[in-house]
């Protein structure tokens, strides 16, 4: 057992430096030989062009155009990167994954079309983008990016929202993800009632700043395809999965497993689900293999095994907080297996 103070010590250095080792005397093959029969399968959301000014990344979701190129660069030197379908087809037939990766951004954020596409074009490297179903098209923003769009941008510096009090005049950061956290927990009606109550009461948000939050349009979706992109599933409007009742989740996993297809011309058994933010259970995952799915994409932040369940691959998280090394040990698994041991 590793004491506490042990424990902290080793965050810390972990999350100020990572383990600058890695980079050195071939610290990266060294590890990476030990998982080599796992695939990474990246896990992205926007992807913002910051021109140096890291504020711009307004949550941990986000990656800059930078570090993006430099992880794609990475990735290509030292990985056969290939469809997302490719490793979870061979996945279901049990079939080696070793020296594969494969790229995905979740939401269909339009920062993806704008900054991470040229880049993945420039390398000639394929990536699955799970969308929204409900949002394509339309001018709104998820229900998460409202709320962190309003109360980042709200004039107000304390803020009541179902009874409870925010204070967002010290560090507004932590009354975002305290919120979140508890629209997360809540049921559904809940969730949109509170919603609707904060936007009633931080007010409007100046179009400038809903920018990293803008999602594509169909247009820019046919455009991504001709450029070797594909697209998967990712509900209808990224509710929690275990919180839709049994009898509604078609709308959550059929529909919108449908819309894509149709859309898109793809047959529903070459579709990858994502289930939104990683939530399942197994109800949610019968359903989307009752679909007849190819498979789903959960979060997990390991690597992807090749005996894992190809209803529920884990994925490796790219935050706006990893270094080069945090990157490379996040690529062979060394992350979760230190986040098993260590709190990380
Ligand atoms: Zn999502």
């Amino acid at each position: 057992m590793i004491s506490e103070r042990v424990a902290e010590i080793a965050k810390q250095t972990y999350r100020s430096a990572g383990l600058p080792l890695l980079g050195m005397l071939g610290g990266f093959g060294l590890l990476r030989r030990i998982r080599r029969d796992s695939a990474p399968v990246l896990m992205y959301h926007g992807v913002i062009d910051t021109h140096g000014d890291r504020g711009l990344l307004t949550n941990v979701t986000q990656v800059d155009t930078e570090s993006f190129a430099w992880q794609i660069r990475f990735l290509r030197d030292h990985y056969e990167v290939v469809e997302l379908s490719k490793i979870v087809q061979r996945i279901r037939n049990r079939e080696s994954v070793s020296g594969l990766a494969a790229i995905t951004f979740d939401d269909g954020y339009l920062s993806v079309f704008e900054n991470a596409a040229p880049i993945l074009r420039e390398y000639a490297l394929p990536a699955t983008v799970f969308l929204i179903t409900g949002l394509v098209g339309k001018q709104e923003m998820a229900w998460y990016d409202k709320v962190e769009a309003h109360l980042r941008n709200t004039s107000l510096l304390d803020i009541t929202i179902g009874d409870v009090d925010y204070h967002l005049d010290g560090e507004r950061d932590t009354a975002i993800r305290a919120v979140m956290r508890r629209l997360k927990t809540v049921d559904l009606e809940s969730r949109d009632r509170l919603v609707v109550e904060l936007i009633g009461k931080a007010g409007e948000v100046e179009p400038a700043f809903t920018k990293p939050y803008r999602l594509m349009g169909w247009m820019e979706i046919e455009r991504l395809r001709k450029h070797g992109f594909d697209f998967g599933v990712h509900s209808h409007s990224h509710p929690h999965l275990t919180k839709v009742p049994t009898q509604n989740l078609h709308l959550e996993i059929d529909a919108p497993a449908q819309v894509v297809s149709d859309r898109l011309g793809v047959a529903i058994k070459n579709l990858v689900f994502c289930y939104p933010d990683g939530d399942w259970d197994d109800r949610v995952r019968e359903r989307v293999m009752a679909t007849g799915m190819l498979g789903a994409m959960a979060v997990k932040n390991e690597i992807t095994p090749p005996d894992g369940d190809p209803f529920a691959l884990p994925r490796v998280s790219v935050s706006r907080d990893l270094t080069r090394a945090m990157f490379m040990e996040a690529i062979v698994g060394l992350t979760s297996w230190l986040k098993k041991r260590i709190p990380i």
